[in-house]
């Protein structure tokens, strides 16, 4: 690797650096050592102040000032929240203002004598991802600080930590004093990513790497250390990819393509080369330009950004274990029986390095539905517990955990009460899986005779699995827009060809209905810009689904051919989202004609027929059903957003989620009128929403007269067992008279109905 010129940035934090390795090495006290170094920084920025505060007994205690009264030292206090320090502190984040008194927290604080200065830059000293203390600059002209020395405090600062962390100058266990193990049971909220119970021991994923040296000794000897363990990096996530459990293709290993993207970046290690420029170790190098990514990370607002950059983050993790000869991750060194992963996050690549049979679930202090993580465990089996505060200070290794992500809870050192009511659920769930599991083979065909169409909703590759675990009667939906959200840059044709083709075959002659790509708005790619989505205030109603593909044709063309290539030789079932008036729906259904005329105009082999369908997912639509139904072979009913949009109730607020009511009369009403008119038409119609995989409601929707559900995996066996008990002819006798008073507790209503009547509502 050539080494490239060292930037502005570099040579500024290089010479402090020269001066503050003599400084680290001599045999001075501690104090005396944050005096110079004190001095040493105001005189490199010119300066007038310079200071170093750090916590202590939780609050920042001013340890060391150039500039500032010498009397306030070991005196001005700030607690964490207050002032500027305070903040910086708080929030880990850098302060860099022309004006400090003008900014909100500043608190002003005389026997400092710092009335005569305007300009104040401050930047957290960081260990173990918390900030232990704070270095700042101040000046007495009003000016903002240039980036080249914002770098340069950064870097002093990380060897701040480690000179604190040898001296003893802050308490290890910042802000605590007690060990998580001296606490009682611990019940912790968090976020379901992928459902189940487990139950097992906490296992960390990353014995933290702690850095003993940040100050290079020799800059070329620190430069071989990282390219070596570039090296050995990118081999390992080469092995990866080619062994991958999954098998070579699919979405997993886009996901770890994006994984190896990261790893052959070069930004990322032309960063950490510039940080050794500026005179710090490997170790530290890297620690630095990941701290630098993690203060960016918090001030990106995009979700599906940020958990690509968890992906660096994992990679810098691994790359840091290994120039510091830590190499055993919890992977590595072996995993126990039954244990549970705590981390701050994971890389896709590195759960698949754990034992899937010892390995029972994981929980995450970050993590979201979208993450490429996420989506390899749900491919796994395995429960995941995600946005878990603070658990990584809250347990300690060892720690016995019951994980249960229905809820969302992690139980931790559980009382024996606690213990046995999760056992007791536990064991309730695994009878009722087997019963279900028992179940697959029996047809969905309720008590007088009426069968009933059962079908999953899915959008990976694997789930096509799922078709044959459930017995269910095909795929439903297809919700095509997740191989482009789990992809780092837009799926070509090809690609999806072969996407729907493997999904086809698996499901053999079971129907599998494509829905065309739904991005846009809350679906934002990042690698794809699209004109009047950005900043939407309302994303679920805005630039998205069909709307958006009609007019980048481009996009819905591609999509076209592949889907009709894939189809050659059967019938391909394909419906488009979010049809808001009927031409949308006619638009979109000549495209795929026009792509179907292309085809056949070369010669190439097309589908032997294709069944159109529309999603009833915006109210409006259902306005025009006499001037749409005749144009369609089916119509599939998106109940999760045509109830938000029936009750102009956001389907991701967590406080509206039970306001609501899926039985209210409102929304039944309305899906009777729906079903009613599809009736009469001929046309068949489904629901593909989340309400058909609740038992009650799903019930409630064949009282409807609807016979055709498209649910989630899991849901089959439970909705399954609910159709195999119900007389429906009686349901759908008792439900005009329900629609008609409307009361207000229909959902009691309907209980107490199937409850007489023995029906597995549960
Ligand atoms: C729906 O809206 O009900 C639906 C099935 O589509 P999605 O959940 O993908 O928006
Ligand atoms: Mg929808």
């Amino acid at each position: 690797m050539p080494v490239p010129p060292p930037t502005a940035a570099a040579t500024a934090a290089r010479v402090i650096l020269t001066r503050l390795h003599d400084v680290m090495a001599g045999r001075t006290h501690a104090q005396a050592k944050l005096n110079n170094v004190v001095q040493i920084i105001g005189e490199a920025l010119t300066s007038e102040v310079c200071s170093v505060y750090l916590l202590r007994d939780g609050v920042l205690e001013l340890f060391a000032t150039r500039g500032l009264s010498q009397e306030a030292v070991h005196v001005t206090k700030l607690a964490l929240g207050e002032g500027l320090v305070g903040t910086i502190a708080k929030n880990v984040e850098t302060l860099n203002l022309d004006e400090a008194a003008a900014h909100p927290e500043f608190a002003y604080r005389p026997e400092t004598g710092e009335d005569l200065y305007h300009s104040f830059a401050g930047v957290p000293i960081v260990r173990r991802e918390r900030a232990v203390g704070v270095l700042c600059v101040q000046h007495e002209a009003p000016r903002r600080y240039d980036e080249v020395e914002i770098e340069a405090l950064q870097t002093v600062a990380m060897v701040l930590a480690e000179l604190i962390a040898a001296a003893g100058l802050v308490d290890e266990s910042v802000g605590a004093g007690v060990t998580a193990r001296d606490m009682g049971p611990a019940q912790l909220s968090g976020l379901k990513l992928v459902d189940g119970m487990a139950r097992g021991h906490a296992v960390f994923h990353q014995p933290h790497v702690v850095i003993e040296h940040t100050v290079a000794e020799d800059v070329e000897i620190e430069r071989q250390r990282v390219y070596s363990a570039f090296r050995q990096m990118r081999e390992q996530i080469d092995r990866m990819t080619s062994q991958a459990e999954f098998g070579t293709a699919g979405e997993h290993q886009d996901v770890l393509e994006t994984y190896k993207m990261f790893a052959y970046d070069e930004g990322w290690s032309r960063r950490i080369n510039d940080a050794i420029s500026s005179g710090l170790t490997a170790e530290a190098a890297i620690e630095r330009v990941q701290q630098r990514t993690r203060m960016r990370m918090r001030e990106i607002d995009d979700p599906l950004l940020r958990d690509r950059m968890h992906d660096l983050e994992d990679l810098s993790n691994r790359l840091l274990r290994i120039v510091a000869g830590q190499l055993g991750t919890a992977a590595q060194l072996g995993l126990r029986q039954d244990s549970i992963l705590i981390a701050r996050n994971l890389g896709p690549a590195e759960l698949l390095e754990y034992d899937r049979r010892r390995l029972k679930g994981v929980v995450l202090e970050e993590g979201s539905l979208t993450a490429h993580v996420t989506i390899v465990a749900r491919a796994m089996g395995i429960p995941v517990l995600g946005r878990v505060r603070d658990v990584r200070h809250l347990v300690a290794e060892g720690d016995l955990l019951l994980l249960d992500a229905t809820q969302p809870l992690l139980v931790a050192r559980p009382s024996t009460p606690m213990e046995e009511v999760f056992e007791a659920k536990l064991a309730v769930t695994q009878r009722r899986r087997a019963e279900f599991a028992a179940m697959r083979d029996l047809p969905a065909l309720t008590q007088d005779g009426v069968r009933i169409e059962l079908m999953v909703n899915a959008g990976l590759r694997d789930d096509a699995a799922a078709l044959d675990v459930t017995g269910a009667d095909g795929i439903g939906l297809f919700r095509t827009e997740f191989q482009f959200l789990v992809s780092a840059t837009l799926p070509q044709r090809e690609r999806q060809q072969r996407l729907y083709r493997d999904v086809m075959d698996s499901a053999g002659d079971r129907p599998v209905i494509f829905r065309t790509v739904d991005i846009g708005g809350d679906k934002a790619l990042p690698y794809m810009k699209v004109d009047g989505a950005e900043g939407e205030e309302n994303p679920a109603m805005g630039w998205r689904a069909l709307r958006l593909a009609l007019e980048r044709d481009a996009l819905m063309k591609a999509q076209a051919r592949a889907l009709l290539e894939a189809a050659a030789g059967r019938t391909l079932h394909v419906m488009f989202p979010m049809v808001s008036e009927p031409w949308e729906y006619e638009a979109a259904r000549d495209l795929f004609e026009r792509q179907r005329e292309w085809l056949a105009g070369r010669g190439r082999m097309g589908p032997t027929a294709v069944r159109y369908g529309a999603m009833l997912e915006v109210p409006a639509l259902a306005e025009m059903l006499d001037q749409l139904l005749h144009r369609l072979d089916f119509l599939s009913i998106g109940t999760n957003d045509l109830t938000q949009f029936l009750f102009a109730a956001d389907r991701g607020n967590p406080k509206l989620a039970e306001r609501y009511d899926w039985l209210s009369p409102a929304i039944l009403r309305f899906l009777s009128r729906v079903t009613q008119a599809c009736r009469v038409a001929g046309v068949p119609v489904g629901v593909c929403g989340e309400m058909g995989g609740r038992p009650l409601e799903a019930m409630a929707l064949l009282g409807l007269g609807l016979n055709r559900l498209s649910i989630t995996p899991a849901a089959v066996g439970p909705v399954k067992a609910m159709i195999r008990s119900l007389d429906v002819a009686a349901l759908r006798e008792a439900m005009p008279a329900w629609l008609a008073e409307a009361p207000r507790d229909l959902r009691a209503r309907m209980e107490s109905w199937a409850g007489e009547r023995r029906v597995a509502i549960l």
